[in-house]
């Protein structure tokens, strides 16, 4: 059924780069991407550069997980916005993912509980997923895709006309992904390279790649019928940027893969 609905037709789709940092500072925003222009897939500090409309357009958030660099920008925009729109925003998470958002961030100590108020409209609803879910989301077939990190956590799959675009969330090397990613035709994968290889060890722990993983990880993504895979590289830390960059540089990419390195205001259309 998967194979089946993978080979639908998709529609065009815009993706705008709001944050692709593992950290803050002047010019880098932590992950966020805005999908047209009602759909976020993680709600990081990139978020805080969209406008008030732009922002009130959002209708659906999807969350890879709880990290704060991942949702620092949802409870704010929230209350930025809440009271200009006429819907509840909707946020698509893992049951755990929202469970440990109820108890830990609107949970009327930290920020106000958005689920329950304003009482008449409530500007949060939480809408439970599940990995290997498909379903429709502002006009676009969405999977949810398996991803391995040191909290509950996904990636997503989104499909465009030109084929689907893929975000790893943070993950390190996990082969469920691989085995379904390599089912669907690829118009980009997204994936984190959030540490140098100096930071290895931190790398591993806290589940997330370096250069050398990410090298070693890549080896499994199957060659297109023809050409290249674009695969942009996200959530370098901005103190190790350039390193990351010169260290996978010099290890080199497999022949099928088209590197990008995303960058705060990209616009990229599949
Ligand atoms: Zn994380
Ligand atoms: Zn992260």
């Amino acid at each position: 059924m998967l194979e089946l609905d993978s080979q639908l037709p998709g529609s065009d789709l815009r993706v705008r780069v709001l944050g692709c940092s593992g950290a803050i500072g002047r010019g880098v925003r932590t992950t966020s991407f805005l999908i047209d222009d009602r759909l976020l897939v993680d709600c990081g500090t990139g978020v805080g550069d969209l406008t008030l409309e732009e922002m009130a357009r959002v209708d659906h958030v999807l969350l890879t997980h709880t990290h704060v660099d991942h949702i620092a920008a949802l409870p704010l925009m929230l209350d930025a916005v809440g009271s200009l729109r006429t819907e509840s925003l909707v946020v698509h998470a893992l049951p755990a993912t929202i469970a440990d958002l109820q108890a830990h961030i609107f949970n009327g100590i930290i920020w106000p509980d958005f689920t329950a108020i304003p009482y008449q409209r409530p500007y949060l609803r939480f809408e439970p997923l599940a990995v290997g879910e498909q379903f429709d989301l502002c006009g676009h077939l969405v999977e949810v895709l398996p991803a391995s990190h040191t909290v509950p956590a996904v990636g997503y799959g989104i499909q465009a006309a030109s084929g689907w675009w893929v975000f790893t969330g943070d993950t390190d090397h996990h082969l469920p992904f691989w085995q379904r990613i390599n089912q669907l035709p690829l118009a980009m994968l997204v994936i984190e390279a959030a540490f140098s290889n100096q930071e290895k060890q931190v790398a591993k722990v806290s589940k997330h790649h370096c250069p050398d993983t990410l090298i070693e990880t890549l080896a499994y993504l199957a060659p297109p019928a023809q050409g290249r895979i674009r695969v942009g590289i996200t959530h370098t830390k901005p103190s190790e940027a350039e390193r990351i960059r010169a260290e996978v540089t010099a290890m080199g990419v497999p022949p099928h893969v088209e590197l990008v390195w995303l960058e705060t205001g990209m616009e990229l259309d599949f």
